[in-house]
């Protein structure tokens, strides 16, 4: 027993000399708000443990001293916990007068019972200090110990309230108090129960050093969040996008000089003004006010230098405001829009380009009529799909005649003129689908793609009708052609085959006196 007792002790004295050097590091962080509260709580912790010890050692002058110094601390650690969770939790207004007279009466009343209990044993009861007969407790005591655990359970309510609202960050740092804080009150619990003549210990105000470790530890980590509203607000006043923040009404809540540059606004006499008041530009304030949470949008602000700013609208909800506040986001990007429009238009000046020089490539400069190059392309195009689908394919070959004489007589380009004339004719009466070529001199091709042969032969003829219409004779000079037609597949397998056999019915025609139409099979016949 006597073991026990002196081991006993020795725990005290480390747990108060924990205690103590938990409120020296308090003192130290007294930057942070629960600090002070620390200071008391570990005040408090310290005497406890101290006076216990040397009530058990039997330190002079007497043991009811120390009984009555250790209960100075047992009465002062509840309200003291309850301070500190109030300021960890960051209830600090729940901390008013109010409440502090409430946490002051209980000492108040308590320690002069407590000083004179010799005179009337309210507090202690019926005293042994020979400790063979259990701790009774008075009146006054119980009714403490009742005040001490409604206390200690509220403290502990509010930080277990403010474990479940901690940010992730802060997650870890609240549990650890949470834990440390539980020592002491499973430890009073237990040495409660087992409150007997031989084992009259109380074990509390060693849990009490654990929870002082675990409240130093937050204390230090408290000085770092401290300071996250002080960086927020940096933040906030040096970000280059501009922040405005809204309440329901369309006042001005808050300002960022960005935004306050980019609206024109003064941010410190712009709060709680109307916003749609302090812009002059009515079309963009009512486009501003009109956004809601979550959109995204571009707005123009003309002006002397007119603006692209890219909105973004985000519902702000605190705990402090009843409704929830909206913030937009402003980022000025019309140096981003003039260069993405610089890109657009040279990108569509680089397309025309393309089909100008495609144009060019397929083209024929004189006429405007597609040259031999596309004549081939197309031809071979329109045979593979003919040969898949199984319908013909008719090609005509044109050569005006005595062109050579024309020329000679009226000039090249008198000659010239005759071609585009021509020209023009066969693009009139080509229709959708057939293609009308310039093949080289004075020589034209028209490709039908799944043309009747007679149906052909026919357009044709009407075709050098009009010809000698748009080009009446000159000086007894007739304007005529003469052509050859040929059909896929009948008169040749593949391009060069069938463009041959045009050629030959053309010769034909030449050779029948010109001004007319053969076609290839007739030619061969
Ligand atoms: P034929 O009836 O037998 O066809 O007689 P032709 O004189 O037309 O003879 P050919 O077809 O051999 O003559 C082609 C003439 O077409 C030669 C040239 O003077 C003329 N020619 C060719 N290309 C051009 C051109 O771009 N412009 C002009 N003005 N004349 C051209
Ligand atoms: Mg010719
Ligand atoms: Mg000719």
């Amino acid at each position: 027993m006597e073991s026990l007792v002196f081991s006993f002790t020795l725990l005290l004295i480390v747990a108060g000399a924990l205690s103590a050097a938990a409120g020296v590091m308090a003192v130290q962080r007294r930057e942070a708000a629960a600090a002070p509260a620390v200071v008391v709580c570990m005040a408090a912790g310290t005497w406890w443990a101290l006076s216990y010890a040397l009530l058990l050692q039997g330190a002079p002058p007497s043991p009811r001293f120390w009984l009555t110094a250790m209960f100075v601390g047992v009465i002062l650690t509840p309200p003291a916990f309850l301070i500190f969770a109030l300021l960890f939790a960051e209830k600090r207004r729940w901390l008013n007068r109010a409440t502090l007279g409430v946490l002051t009466l209980q000492p108040i009343v308590v320690l002069p019972v407590l000083f004179t209990d010799a005179h009337h044993h309210l507090f202690f009861g019926p005293l042994d200090m020979s400790g063979e007969q259990p701790f009774h407790g008075g009146p006054v005591f119980w009714l403490n110990a009742l005040y001490a655990y409604v206390v200690d359970v509220l403290a502990f309510l509010i930080l277990v309230g403010a474990y479940r609202r901690a940010a992730p960050l802060q997650k870890r740092q609240a549990g650890i108090l949470l834990m440390g804080a539980l020592v002491p009150s499973v430890l009073n619990v237990f040495s409660l129960m087992l409150l007997t003549p031989t084992t009259n210990l109380d074990a509390t105000p060693i849990g009490f050093a654990v929870t002082g470790m675990a409240m130093v530890y937050n204390l230090r980590r408290q000085g770092l969040f401290d300071l996250i509203p002080i960086a927020r607000h940096e933040v906030f006043n040096h970000m280059s996008d501009g922040a405005l923040v809204l309440d329901r009404e369309g006042r001005v809540i808050d300002v960022n000089p960005a935004a306050g540059q980019l609206l024109s606004l003064t941010p410190a006499t712009a709060s709680g003004e109307e916003l749609r008041g302090l812009l002059d530009q009515s079309a963009f304030a009512t486009n501003l006010l009109a956004l809601t949470p979550g959109e995204h949008r571009e707005l123009r602000l003309d002006g002397n230098q007119p603006l692209t700013l890219d909105v973004r609208a985000t519902a702000l909800h605190t705990e402090k405001t009843r409704f929830p506040s909206l913030l937009l986001v402003l980022r000025d990007v019309t140096d981003l829009k003039r260069a993405e429009h610089a890109l657009r238009e040279q990108l569509a000046e680089n397309e025309a380009l393309q089909r100008k020089l495609r144009q060019e490539a397929i083209r024929d400069p004189l006429t405007g009529l597609y040259n031999r190059r596309f004549l081939e392309e197309t031809l071979d195009r329109e045979l593979a799909r003919a040969r898949r689908h199984g319908h013909a394919v008719a090609v005509a070959l044109l050569d005006i005649d005595y062109f050579k004489r024309f020329n000679d007589r009226f000039g090249h380009q008198e000659g010239d003129r005759v071609l585009q004339s021509l020209a023009g004719l066969l693009q009139e009466h080509a229709r959708s689908g057939d293609a009308a070529c310039r093949y080289g001199g004075e020589e034209f091709v028209m490709v039908f793609p799944d043309a009747d042969l007679e149906v052909v032969e026919e357009r044709m003829n009407a075709l050098r009708v009009a010809f000698a219409v748009a080009d009446p004779d000159q000086e007894g000079v007739r304007s005529s052609f003469s052509g050859g037609i040929a059909a896929f597949p009948d008169d040749g397998a593949d391009a060069p085959a069938l463009l041959k056999a045009a050629d030959r019915a053309l010769y034909a025609a030449k050779g029948a006196g010109r001004n007319r139409v053969v076609l290839a099979r007739a030619a061969i016949a």
